[in-house]
């Protein structure tokens, strides 16, 4: 397995809070990877330092490769043309635009393509999301929760992502539309797409991902297979629980 996206010595500051000290992290392609951990550990962070979205300059520093190349001086916009996109937790949609025009947005912003393909590609959306096709010409802010994450995902795909990274998809969402997402997720690598899970349903991420990562105060304290990370003793006690 190659390696797709790969970060050493990353280090990000608030002010004169440290929110990661050192992260070291690989992503391999045409899998999916997940990052567990509690409140506030930094994992919102770690994506946004991936993508170059801190808002401040020089809040991050450290070495990002992205499919070979050394990405770390490049903005969001050109980490997302070179195939690094994020749906962020606050999926970021055009409220007052209608469904299908949030989709297409996805493709032109981020690619600045509007060629045949695009249609390609929403067909492909709706064939994955059939309640956004139901609802292509409604306003996006009146979507339920559920509806909303889809589209955010859905317009992530328009980009054709290499790898997506995705902030908590399943915040506050039913637990059956949890399972719908998770079920589009595992498919990702299907298509191509490499998956970087950001989640708090750690029993979903790590049953959905290939390799987990725990993130505590700013460091990973814990790494391997999902699977493994699953019989891990304090794996089961901080994050699954009894059940
Ligand atoms: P959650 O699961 O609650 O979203 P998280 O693991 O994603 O948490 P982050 O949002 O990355 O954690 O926050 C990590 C730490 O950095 C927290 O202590 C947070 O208060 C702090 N932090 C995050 N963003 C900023 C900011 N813009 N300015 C100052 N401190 C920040």
């Amino acid at each position: 397995m190659s390696i797709l996206l790969e970060t050493t010595g990353l280090q990000v500051r608030y002010g004169i809070v440290e929110a990661l000290p050192d992260i070291h992290l690989a992503v391999e392609a045409g899998r999916i990877a997940t990052l567990i951990g509690p409140n506030g550990a930094g994992k919102s962070t770690l994506l946004n330092a991936l993508m170059g979205a801190l808002l401040k300059p020089g809040t991050s520093r450290g070495a990002v490769r992205f499919a070979g190349e050394d990405i770390g001086a490049l903005t969001a916009p050109q980490r997302c043309e070179r195939g690094l996109c994020l749906v962020p937790e606050t999926r970021e949609l055009f409220g007052s635009m209608p469904v299908e025009d949030n989709l297409v947005l996805g493709a032109y912003l981020h690619r600045k393509r509007r060629d045949r393909r695009s249609a390609d590609d929403l067909e492909k959306v709706y064939a994955l999301f059939p309640r956004l096709k139901e609802r292509r010409q409604q306003e996006a802010r009146t979507l339920s929760g559920g509806e909303r994450q889809m589209l955010a995902l859905g317009r992530a795909l328009m980009a054709r992502p290499k790898l997506l990274m995705l902030d908590e998809p399943s915040l506050g969402l039913a637990p059956r539309i949890v399972g719908e997402m998770f079920q589009v997720i595992a498919k990702l690598p299907d298509d191509g797409i490499s998956v970087l899970l950001v989640e708090q349903n750690a029993r979903a991420a790590l049953r959905v991902a290939h390799h987990g990562h725990v993130l505590e105060n700013g460091r990973i304290t814990l790494e391997g297979p999902a699977a493994d990370l699953r019989d891990n003793p304090r794996v089961i006690d901080t994050y699954l629980g009894l059940s």
